[in-house]
Parts: C-alpha cells; sequence; structure tokens
C-alpha cells in the first residue's frame, strides 16, 4: 500500500532537482549581467537563497530516511529538459533571460504550493514550514523579476540604440 509520503518523497526530489537547475542558471547569468548592476546584484543573492532552499530540502528528504544517492538521478533528469532555459546566445539574451527567469519563479512557486499541501497532508509540519519560507523567497523574487521587465528591458534597448549609433 501507498503512503503520502511515496508523494511526498518524490516531489521533493524533484524540487531539488528543480534547485540545483536553477543554481546552474543563476550563475550562468550572474556572469553576463556586468551592464546590468541591479538585476546582477538581485540575480547573486537569489543565488545565495537557491543554494540555502537547495540545503533545506536535503534536510527534507533526510528527515523522510531518502537515501543521498537518489539525488544525483533527479539532478540528471531535470537538467536535459531545462538546459535550454540557461544556453541563449543571442544578443538580446538578457531580455529572453529575463523572460526565462519571470517563468522558470512561477514554476518553482507553482512546486512549492503543491509540496506544502502535501507535507501538510502528509502530517509533516516541519517540512510545511520549510517549504512556506523557501515560497516565500520564491515569490519575492518572481514580484522583482515581474516589477524589472520594463527596466531591463528599457536598458536593453538604450544600450543598443547606442551601439548603433556608434557603428555608422
Ligand atoms: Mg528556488
Ligand atoms: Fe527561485
Amino acid at each position: 500500500m501507498n503512503t503520502v509520503d511515496d508523494f511526498l518523497l518524490p516531489w521533493l526530489r524533484d524540487a531539488y532537482a528543480m534547485e540545483m537547475q536553477a543554481t546552474e542558471l543563476l550563475e550562468r547569468q550572474a556572469g553576463r549581467l556586468t551592464d546590468y548592476p541591479e538585476l546582477a546584484t538581485k540575480v547573486r543573492a537569489h543565488l545565495e537563497e537557491t543554494k540555502w532552499q537547495a540545503q533545506q530540502l536535503q534536510s527534507c528528504l533526510e528527515r523522510l530516511g531518502s537515501d543521498p544517492s537518489m539525488l544525483k538521478n533527479a539532478v540528471g533528469k531535470l537538467s536535459a529538459n531545462m538546459s535550454a532555459l540557461g544556453t541563449m546566445l543571442s544578443s538580446d539574451e538578457v531580455v529572453k533571460s529575463s523572460i526565462a527567469s519571470a517563468m522558470f519563479e512561477r514554476y518553482e512557486i507553482a512546486n512549492y504550493r503543491v509540496l506544502i499541501a502535501a507535507a501538510e497532508f502528509a502530517g509533516q509540519p516541519e517540512i510545511a514550514q520549510t517549504c512556506r519560507s523557501i515560497l516565500a523567497q520564491e515569490e519575492a523574487m518572481a514580484e522583482w523579476l515581474d516589477a524589472h521587465l520594463p527596466e531591463t528591458t528599457a536598458k536593453f534597448l538604450g544600450l543598443q540604440d547606442v551601439e548603433l549609433r556608434k557603428a555608422v
């Protein structure tokens, strides 16, 4: 017979893989945002939060008695799906990656809402609480990214304009 932990455990593992992927994406972005200092600072801050989130998820998994070696499998699976997000090399990369990041944060938010409900259902209030703390960070980042999409776009277009005039 299944227990609720049979669902909570793989979902937490998926979330761990998601955060490892987020770490890769944010690291890649942070290095390429020299023209966008405010965005770069925010990305670096969220990178630190993301590393903390991965640690928290690992603790939740340990609490449920998960085998740590299972985590590597989970990470490999998701990497293939999401790698396209981080490998955009077009000239408008900052705009495209801002869209991708905003989308990724919404994806994380949906995952943590599910995890909170599942943890509560499974009688794991500590895990639910951990996921609520993470959710708050994802919501803050999602809101910040959404709010700054116009600014990032305008800054990008402004920089293009300068370069075009110089080239003529
Ligand atoms: Mg996250
Ligand atoms: Fe996030």
